[in-house]
């Protein structure tokens, strides 16, 4: 009698529970994790009835077969799922064969999920030919429809990274407004992060997305609030308070996310994400997490300058503090010992804001910096930019989001000095729908930043690679109304980033 008495009994959609959707993310060579909650009113705002389910705990039966039909079962088995965890499903499989497709289902009684995809990375060093992966940030769903994951899944790559904003947690500010958060109420506490989670996932084109294609994924600021930095509040909160909301925040944001229990539980106010995936000897991808550990926004100020906000050199010395840190120090060292052994020919750095030095401004003497971005933490995008040189990592290629704007940029060893040597190709996706930023006066600044090749920040969309040992194929993908759920697709700009030249190459 799986499932049934836990199900609410005045919800109006008993007859699905599975309503969210399923995903599949963390792969590792033999497994991976599989997601579902189990919710059948998810957008319920009855506390008791998280979800629309009753209290305790219900059986969720799981099925993973070789082929998309279910027919040919490797493991099947049932997991509860806890009214503690809002209902989600973490379930790690293991022993499975690497580097292949696997499909899932979920279960309870006569009700099924739809059927989702996952895969096995590699064996250790196989010599994998190509990788084709997407990578999206920033989804605000009041100011548009998600038809860049639509048509990414229609592309069927291999995996899909997404670097942040994955929800906004607060309500809608500018841009077309095409629908409203449900629940009307900026997210603060446990229930609003879950009812915004929970309406994101309702979103047809995430949930087809999420199904087909696995998963890796990062957080940027809006999961928790706008700009936030460690404990410290754009709102200036009190430090303790902010973390009771931080805490509340990632836990929704685990509970609606495949990411490995083992991994990513949450400790008091804390909860690990940063993860690495290689894919045979190909590619392996260092996924970051910029938020959690950083130093606070340089010169924050009470009761102005809490979150992102434009500073000089000479009015802002504490930008260059020795001890500032966009990583933290265990994150940090992390990285870097990875990167030191890694065997890999592409080294991939998937992580949420901009890692570029963009001048701001038109007087050369005094340059302006955005604090939110690694602009606000010079001294650790230095250690690392030293790091890639003198650990001579093999061809590494940062991935970033958050600006909402395309950009092509070359990495700098001396971000100031215009000749120095060019470590490392950054390639920034535009949002999914966040409205961009005036396209007009960053266009202007762009003269005086000559490493950045490319930007571009009046269309939606998202960048798609094809990953071959010789070289990396780089397209950056636009939509063509974002206020239209039916919006085509196109390609803006396409690069080659070749092995063994760090920059991007016009295609
Ligand atoms: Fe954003
Ligand atoms: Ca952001």
């Amino acid at each position: 009698f799986i499932g049934r008495v836990a199900l609410g009994q005045n919800s109006q959609s008993l007859d699905n529970p599975f309503r969210l959707g399923v995903a599949s993310g963390a792969p590792r060579s033999d497994g991976f994790v599989l997601w579902t909650r189990v919710a059948p009113d998810p957008l319920s705002t009855d506390t008791e009835m998280i979800g629309g389910m009753h209290g305790g705990s219900v059986a969720v039966s799981y099925e993973v077969a070789a082929d998309s039909r279910m027919k040919d079962i490797v493991r099947r088995g049932t997991v509860l799922a806890d009214a503690s965890f809002a209902y989600s499903v973490h379930l790690e499989v293991d022993g499975l064969q690497a580097g292949r497709n696997y499909w899932y289902q979920f279960r309870i009684d006569d009700a099924f999920s739809r059927v989702g995809r996952a895969i096995t990375l590699p064996a250790e060093g196989h010599n994998l030919n190509s990788l084709r992966i997407g990578f999206v940030s920033c989804s605000n769903y009041e100011t548009g429809y998600f038809s860049a994951y639509r048509h990414l899944a229609d592309e069927q790559p291999d995996i899909a990274i997404f670097l942040g904003d994955y929800i906004y947690e607060g309500l809608f500010q500018r841009g077309p407004k095409v629908r409203s958060h449900s629940d009307g109420v900026p997210a603060t506490t446990l229930a609003t992060y879950r009812n915004r989670h929970a309406q994101y996932k309702l979103d047809p084109d995430l949930q087809r997305l999420h199904a087909e294609v696995p998963s890796i994924i990062t957080w940027d600021d809006h999961e928790v609030q706008n700009d936030y930095a460690d404990k410290w509040s754009e709102t200036f909160d009190d430090p303790q308070n902010f973390l009771i909301r931080r805490a509340a925040a990632y836990q929704a944001y685990y509970e609606h996310m495949p990411l490995r229990p083992s991994l990513s539980r949450l400790i008091g106010s804390t909860m690990r994400i940063y993860d690495r995936f290689k894919f045979g000897s190909l590619a392996e991808f260092s996924v970051l997490d910029g938020r959690q550990y950083r130093s606070r926004e340089a010169c924050y100020e009470p009761p102005k300058k809490g979150g992102g906000h434009l500073e000089t050199r000479s009015g802002c010395a504490e930008l260059f503090a020795t001890d500032r840190t966009m990583l933290g120090q265990a994150q940090e060292d992390w990285l870097f010992d990875g990167l030191a052994r890694s065997q890999s020919q592409w080294n991939f750095l998937a992580q949420d804001v901009l890692m570029a030095r963009f001048r701001q401004g038109m007087d050369s003497n005094e340059y302006a910096y955005w604090t939110d971005v690694w602009d606000g933490y010079p001294e650790s995008r230095s250690r690392l930019m030293n790091h890639l040189r003198e650990a001579k990592v093999r061809n590494p290629v940062v991935m970033s989001g958050d600006i909402h704007s395309f950009w092509a940029n070359d990495l700098k060893l001396n971000a100031d000095d215009d000749k120095s040597p060019v470590v490392a190709t950054e390639l920034v996706g535009t949002s999914v729908s966040s409205p961009g930023p005036n396209y007009e006066l960053y266009s202007k600044y762009v003269p005086n930043n000559p490493h950045v090749k490319f930007f571009e920040s009046r269309m939606r969309g998202y960048v798609f690679l094809e990953i071959s040992e010789k070289q990396v194929d780089v397209h950056f993908r636009t939509v063509s109304d974002v206020t239209n759920p039916e919006s085509t697709v196109s390609t803006l700009m396409n690069y080659t980033i070749e092995d063994g030249r760090p920059g991007v190459l016009p295609a």
